[in-house]
């Protein structure tokens, strides 16, 4: 088969033979369908994720169909569509046994530290393909992992999000737009901010109860002005980038006396300021967060299928234009994931 190679960092793939995939017992071999884009991507092909060893297959959101099925892979049958989660635990350790694989240390993700899904077929786990309805794109189901389960563990999983909250979403990029329907599904008001009109646009037309320009808007000042001065249950930072630490505070300065940042965004270097006796008055917790379990991406799996969660997509590139999209990707924000199809 061919595949999109990895072979020296910040150098460009190379698309060339592979061997084939090999099918064990607890396996099947997909081929692959879509894959979605992120700013994961473009650390792992400049060499900023410390795990990664090369040559590598990159894609870690992937979808596809079923084309072989391993003898003990359970239900799967050929011709089944999937979304694939990329984490493989070890399932022996504290965290895994507590039903916390996603903060399992000797993890191995596909697209990492494992092929993943930039070729034309894939060896997935059994227990890692869930099984997504064939109502639903490719490449929508290729955002299932990452765009949007990522903000699903975050909201649901870590914040603890519940309906009637506030919720400020910071950033409505690929998954700022997903974790602006989460939590109006889950009940909440959502205020949406960011510094692109376009954005924003959307951002209302999935449910957002307010939309702040941050351009042109002291975003703190119009969160008390939508509170009655209160300020949010709780903010979702979803920049990152080398401004994250100013955003931070701002996001910071939305909190009501009790709420949640979920700091979704970041930047190697950027630090989080805060002052301590804030902290204490404001009784805040401050949440790191990241990836999900595979429990989430199965519940998202249902909420997409059910057309409650939309995937929002932007450009579609064929695999083989994997460098020409992640170029695009380094120097845009799209509206929406990227996907590249296959
Ligand atoms: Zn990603
Ligand atoms: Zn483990």
């Amino acid at each position: 088969m061919k595949a999109m190679v990895l072979e020296q960092f910040k150098q460009p793939m190379v698309w060339r033979d592979v061997p084939d995939p090999e099918c064990g017992l607890q396996d099947v071999v997909i081929q692959v369908r879509a894959n979605g884009l992120c700013a994961t991507d473009l650390k792992v092909s400049d060499g900023a994720v410390s795990t990664v060893k090369l040559p590598l297959i990159p894609g870690h959101e992937v979808a596809g169909e079923v084309v072989e099925v391993g003898k003990d892979a359970g239900d799967l049958k050929s011709g089944d569509h999937i979304a694939v989660f990329p984490a493989l635990a070890c399932d022996s350790c504290d965290a895994c046994r507590n039903g916390a694989a996603n903060i399992c240390r000797h993890v191995l993700r596909t697209g990492f530290e494992l092929d993943g899904g930039f070729s034309q077929y894939m060896r997935v786990r059994a227990r890692n393909a869930i099984k997504v309805g064939k109502g639903v794109p490719f490449d929508e189901a290729s955002t299932i992992n990452g765009a949007i389960s990522t903000g699903y563990h975050a909201l649901v999983q870590k914040a603890r999000a519940r309906a009637g909250e506030t919720v400020l979403i910071v950033g409505v990029g690929g998954l700022g737009i997903h974790m602006a329907q989460i939590a109006k599904i889950m009940g909440a008001t959502v205020f949406a901010a960011d510094i692109d009109p376009e954005k924003l646009r959307l951002a209302e037309d999935y449910g957002a109860d307010a939309v702040i320009d941050s351009r042109d808007q002291n975003l703190p000042e119009a969160i008390r002005d939508l509170t009655d001065g209160d300020g949010v249950d709780i903010v979702a930072e979803c920049v990152g980038g080398h401004a994250v630490s100013g955003i931070l505070d701002d996001s910071i300065a939305c909190l009501k006396v009790g709420g949640r940042l979920l700091v979704v965004g970041y930047a190697y270097g950027q630090s989080l300021n805060i002052d301590s006796a804030a902290l204490i008055y404001g009784q805040w917790s401050l949440i790191g967060t990241r990836a999900s379990t595979i429990q989430d991406d199965v519940e998202v799996a249902r909420l997409v299928e059910s057309g409650r969660l939309k995937p929002v997509l932007s450009q579609r590139f064929p695999l083989e234009q994997a460098n020409e999209a992640l170029e695009k990707l380094s120097k845009s924000s799209p509206i929406g994931r990227m996907v590249l199809t296959s």
